[in-house]
């Protein structure tokens, strides 16, 4: 029988069926609630002081940069190793984006890397906890006050990862989340919002809602006509009751599944030690990532190229991934001047992404390393 091995599943049950089928039998689908309900929960679980949700990360984090004032003539530093939308969002804005290198074991800028290319003009740092792995939030948040500039975590992939033994959303002053598909946790697509100060929710939340100084869940509440004002120029970036229905249920999964996922990983890392040249993701010593992505780095004494090992996977049924992208190497940023970026470069040409997800059996995986020593021998 063919093997047919994905990359990621998400983990969805009846029970988010019936959460959904009850949001729409409720009459009730766009943002209401449920969303309400959804960033209380979502909050308390990731550490962080209020939640406000969102269609996506990518819109978080365009939220986070108008909510901190951020335009044209600004530079925002932003990793290139991370997914497009970090530096899109810069983009948005009307501000540069400033491409910082990164740690080669954490994949993540440190204080070293961002305070290399920052400038006078930089008003922002986007910091991202790349595939899960948390960047060191107790040395990156105490640098970036010193230096003035606004601190934004992009925490996309990084529900349930831990630095300094508290989730990564506690004490960041804003994070931005994503539940799609590929991210630990889904409700198809959306995201959330997270900050520390009441006063910020309260704008991020009139910013997703084209600027209304009243929601349109109170206003219905209401027993009184409520004559909405639109305070400033914002947008539609709400998440809907269905959506936040399914991100109940999800969250109440999170703490198993990131459990699940440290499990196989660590027997990655068991499995993978034997052989020579692969170096896979490990935690660091401040804290501890949810796996949301495994990563192995391969050195030059594999023999192999990365390019290769991903070909010769999906030839035996093995869907895994090339690592994480680099956006400076894309055509959409090909004319912005920026500093060597060789760990980038490293790791975006020499990793590769592992399948491993909640239906991933210790069978399945012997498979897949049993490939990798096959071919660390030819
Ligand atoms: C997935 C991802 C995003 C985008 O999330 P969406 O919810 O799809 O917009 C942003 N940043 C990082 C680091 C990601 O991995």
């Amino acid at each position: 029988m063919d093997r047919r091995i994905q990359v990621m599943i998400p983990m969805l049950g009846e029970e988010e069926a019936t959460a959904a089928a009850d949001a729409i039998r409720s009459g009730w689908v766009a943002q209401g609630p449920r969303v309400a309900r959804f960033e209380t929960e979502f909050a308390a679980a990731t550490g962080a002081g209020h939640g406000v949700a969102v269609s996506s990360c990518t819109t978080g984090l365009h939220l986070a940069l108008v909510l901190h004032g951020i335009g044209p003539g600004d530079e925002v530093v932003v990793p290139s190793l991370s997914f497009i939308a970090t530096a899109n969002a810069v983009r948005y804005v009307g501000a540069t984006p400033v491409f910082a290198d990164v740690d080669l074991a954490t994949g993540n800028v440190t204080v070293e890397t961002v305070d290399a290319v920052r400038t006078g003009r930089t008003r922002a740092v986007i910091a991202v906890h790349q595939g899960g792995m948390p960047f060191d939030t107790a040395a990156l948040r105490k640098a970036a006050d010193g230096w003035g500039v606004t601190l934004v975590e992009d925490a996309a992939c990084a529900a349930g990862s831990t630095a300094y033994g508290q989730p990564v959303g506690a004490g960041a002053a804003i994070s931005a989340w994503s539940f799609h598909p590929r991210k630990i946790i889904t409700t198809g697509e959306g995201g959330m919002v997270t900050v520390d100060d009441p006063a910020a929710a309260t704008r991020l939340r009139r910013l997703r809602e084209h600027g209304m100084n009243v929601s349109a869940a109170d206003r219905h509440a209401s027993k009184q006509p409520v004559i909405e004002a639109y305070l400033e120029t914002a947008f539609n970036y709400r998440m809907t009751d269905i959506q936040a229905a399914v991100g109940l249920v999800q969250l109440g999964r999170l703490a198993g599944l990131v459990a699940q996922r440290r499990e196989i990983a660590a027997r990655y890392q068991e499995l993978l030690a034997g052989i020579d040249g692969l170096t896979p993701v490990r935690d660091p010593a401040y804290g501890q990532t949810n796996y949301q992505s495994f990563w192995v780095l391969i050195d030059p004494t594999y023999g192999v190229s990365r390019d290769e090992v991903l070909a010769e996977l999906a030839a035996r049924g093995v869907s895994a991934r090339r690592g994480i992208m680099a956006a400076h190497l894309e055509p959409a940023y090909a004319g912005l001047a920026h500093d060597p970026l060789p760990v980038t470069e490293r790791i975006t040409k020499d990793s590769l992404i592992l399948p491993l997800h909640h239906e991933f059996t210790a069978d399945d995986q012997d498979y897949v390393v049993g490939i990798l020593r096959e071919l660390a021998r030819r």
